[in-house]
This record gives structure tokens, C-alpha cells and sequence, in this order.
């Protein structure tokens, strides 16, 4: 059977959620009902399935899930993902990385963005908060994509005012350029198509940013109501270079408190090395962290003691940081920061300081439900709940069996596991954001 391709629509299948007030939903033969806006009016056992309800396509024995959220990637690096392994994070970015993001003008993001997308939405990943390049034009056209694809998209242009690649401008006139491309950029895409788009004011992190720039980006944030995202505490080496670039701040941390970027629409990158203070502030503010575990270890920036930010109350999503991690799958964040949390313990870093150890459906929660209340978007997505928009995936579970024609497991938390342990790139094989399915997943034959 074909999936369906707009809504109103209704689909018989597997069922497997996170659910707002906490704990999983899970139907073995269950209904999901969208109708014509793409929100979900039913989504429960197909035996209760409502008088009135169209009939419904049968895509048993497929799971429908809600749809990743990747918190954190870098639109023009996706072309060297899994490039330049065994570099730290400073040599990795002058060699791999600057080089791709200085030749990413409109006609660069205007091949690889449609591309990009359709691989975002092959991964499983219908929510995806990225980094563009420096130049304005490029954005147009990164938006442009999103908004022709269908995913739901927060992107934003990269600021810099120092160690920066965008050499056409005179570095007494950077702060006031990108200050103005970002504002622009705002207006024209900041809550585009419905609000399916949305900004994100992204000075890159400390090291390329002035006190100033920090500052004034944060004010322009705040006052748009655009999001704020940047990079925090990655790296030992980059830590130790924002202390001598920023001699009053405290910490890291402290860098973006001073600056007024803390608060519930600022999602920073990585956080591997937070101090109990740091961790104090974000909790305190509000502030959300994207938990990238691909790429920590990657370019061996650390391991995240994620359970023990879980523990202090810290707002925590997943992201693939592509290209520093190599892969767009949140499955795979999901994988290899389950094997992180272990190889903290098999470090010695174990005991109750450490925090506590997150099972398969936790995981299948942080990448979904988590990071859209990281987003403030936990009221319209990341779960397949009634009242929300149907961003949902579909995956066929015989990619994760171990061998063929092993049946499929039956307990929700054994189907969990497998997706995240064993998750196939070709797994995912429709996606749909508002009910409007997304081009990418099953584009190659199988
Ligand atoms: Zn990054």
C-alpha cells in the first residue's frame, strides 16, 4: 500500500510514542487519523476507531513514530560529513569546514539544500534547527528549499566578527552587516509558511564572536522573538581559548549570560564540559542543550555526563551536528549516546554523581518529544497525540531484525532498542510534517 500523500488521511499501523504527561503509548494495531490542516484527531487502537472515520490505508506490519527532532546541524558542512576524522575541533574546522562555508553562496545552497532536506527527512528527521553560511543570499535560498520541501525548518545565517571567513568586508563593517542580513533574514522567514519556518540568530560561538556581537545578537533575538543558538563548551582546546579571549567572564557560560543570550529560546550546542555552575545557569534561565554525541566523540571533544544534566532539571534534546557528527540519523545520536553514558561508567566517572542511565524509550523521547519542548514546540509536536500536527514517520521494522523473517518484537521497549541499536539507513520509509508527506525517505530502491 502507498503511503498517504496529503491530508486528510487515516493509517492503520503500528503505533509507538512518547507521551506529554510522561511515559509511552503503544499500539500494536493502532490508527492514526489526520485531517485536512494536518492535526491528529485519533491516535489510538484501531478497535476504537470512530464512526464517522474515512477508511484508513493498512500499513501494518510498518511503525508509525513521531518524527526527529535534530537540534543542532551545519547545512553547508553536510558535503564532508564523515570527513577528517582524528582532527580536534580547531584544526577540523580550518581544514574541512571554513573552506565549504566560504564557497557557500546562493548558487551552492541553491544545489545542495533540496538535497539536504530530502536526506534530513530520509533519516527519520522532520524538525531540523541548522546553521547556515555567512551570506544572506544563501539563506534566501536555504529557506526557499525548506519551504518548497515541506520540513519543518529553523535555520539561521552564521555571524562572525573576527577569525572569519567572509573576507569581502571590512572588519569595522562586520557587526553592522550581519546584524542587518540577520534582521532582514528575520522578517522574510521567521514564521514563513504558517510558522513551519523559523529564525535562529546564530553567532557561531565564542571564539568568532566579539562581547558586542554576542550582545547585539542576543538583543535582536529577544526582540523579534527569533530563536538564539550558538556552540557552548565543545572542546578543552576551545575552552581554554574563550578564557584568554574572555578574561572577566567566569566561564563559558557566563560569555553568553553577559551577553543576555540565556533564556527559553536559546538553544546552545554540545555542553560537554559544563561546570556545576554553568549547569546551575542554564537550568536556571531556562536554556536548552543539544546533546550531539556523534560528533563529541567524532572529533574527541568528550563525553556529556548526560544524566546527570537530566538529574539537575537541564532541558536536553539530540542533534547530529553533521558534519562534525557523520551521520543526519538521530537514531544513531541515540546509539552512541547510550554507549557515551556506558563508557563514562567503564571510565571510572560511575556512581550516583553521574547521573542516571537512560533506557531505549527514553532515548526514542529525548530525540523526538525532547527536543520540541527544547524548540517550545512540546504543545504542537513530537508526539502522535491528539491536537498536535502530524509530524509523524514511518519505519519498516524488518530493516532492524536481526536476520530475516525473525518476527517482529512485541514489547515496545524491544522495538526501541532495535531501532536505536540496529537503525538502517533506509528504515524510515515515508515522513510527513502537517500531514504532507516529505520526498526523501524510500528514494533508494531496496
Ligand atoms: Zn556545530
Amino acid at each position: 500500500m502507498e503511503p498517504p500523500r496529503t491530508p486528510p488521511f487515516a493509517i492503520r499501523a503500528r503505533l509507538l510514542t512518547p507521551l506529554d504527561a510522561g511515559g509511552t503509548r503503544h499500539e500494536p494495531d493502532g490508527l492514526l487519523i489526520v485531517d485536512a490542516s494536518g492535526g491528529i484527531t485519533f491516535a489510538g487502537p484501531a478497535a476504537d476507531r470512530p464512526e464517522n472515520a474515512a477508511a484508513a490505508t493498512d500499513l501494518r506490519p510498518w511503525v508509525l513514530l513521531p518524527g526527529m527532532v535534530d537540534l543542532h546541524a551545519h547545512l553547508p558542512q553536510l558535503p564532508n560529513a564523515g570527513l577528517g576524522a582524528g582532527l580536534d575541533l580547531l584544526t577540523w574546522l580550518d581544514r574541512y569546514i571554513f573552506p565549504l562555508e566560504r564557497a557557500f553562496d546562493r548558487s551552492a545552497a541553491e544545489r545542495l539544500a533540496p538535497s539536504a532536506w530530502r536526506a534530513f527527512a530520509g533519516a527519520g528527521t522532520t524538525t531540523a534547527m541548522v546553521y547556515g553560511a555567512v551570506y544572506e543570499a544563501s539563506l534566501d535560498a536555504a529557506f526557499e528549499a525548506a519551504e518548497a520541501h515541506g520540513i519543518r525548518a529553523i535555520i539561521g545565517k552564521v555571524m562572525m566578527d573576527r577569525g572569519t571567513y567572509d573576507l569581502d568586508i571590512a572588519p569595522a563593517d562586520i557587526l553592522d552587516q550581519t546584524l542587518a542580513e540577520s534582521a532582514r533574514l528575520i522578517e522574510r522567514w521567521h514564521g514563513a509558511a504558517d510558522g513551519r519556518l523559523r529564525y535562529a540568530v546564530t553567532p557561531r560561538f565564542a571564539i568568532s564572536c566579539t562581547a558586542d556581537l554576542l550582545r547585539e545578537s542576543a538583543s535582536l533575538a529577544r526582540s523579534t522573538g527569533a530563536y538564539w543558538q550558538t556552540h557552548v563548551s565543545e572542546d578543552r582546546g576551545e575552552i581554554a581559548e574563550v578564557g584568554r579571549l574572555f578574561p572577566d567572564a567566569i566561564d563559558y557560560v557566563d560569555v553568553y549570560d553577559r551577553a543576555g543570550g540565556l533564556g527559553e529560546w536559546t538553544v546552545l550546542a554540545h555542553g560537554v564540559h559544563l561546570s556545576d555552575r554553568e549547569l546551575a545557569r542554564l537550568v536556571e534561565t531556562g536554556s536548552h542543550v543539544a546533546h550531539c554525541p556523534v560528533s563529541n566523540l567524532f572529533l574527541a571533544s568528550g563525553m556529556m555526563p548526560l544524566g546527570r544534566y537530566l538529574d539537575a532539571g537541564l532541558s536536553v534534546g539530540l542533534g547530529s551536528d553533521v558534519a562534525g557528527g557523520p551521520e543526519l540519523s538521530i537514531f544513531s545520536a541515540m546509539r552512541v549516546g547510550f554507549y557515551v553514558q556506558h563508557a563514562r561508567r567503564v571510565a571510572g566517572f560511575d556512581g550516583a554523581d553521574d547521573g542516571r542511565l537512560l533506557e531505549p524509550l527514553d532515548w526514542l523521547r529525548l530525540g523526538s518529544l525532547g527536543g520540541a519542548q527544547a524548540l517550545g514546540l512540546g504543545a504542537t509536536i513530537g508526539s502522535l497525540e491528539v491536537g498536535k500536527e502530524a509530524d509523524v514517520i514511518l519505519v519498516d521494522p524488518s530493516f532492524v531484525a536481526p536476520s530475516e523473517g525473525q518476527p517482529a518484537d512485541e514489547d515496545p521497549a524491544d522495538l526501541a532498542s532495535r531501532l536505536m541499536f540496529r537503525s538502517h539507513p533506509d528504515m524510515v520509509r515515508a515522513a510527513w510534517v502537517r500531514g504532507r508527506r516529505l520526498e526523501g525517505p524510500g528514494a533508494r530502491p531496496v
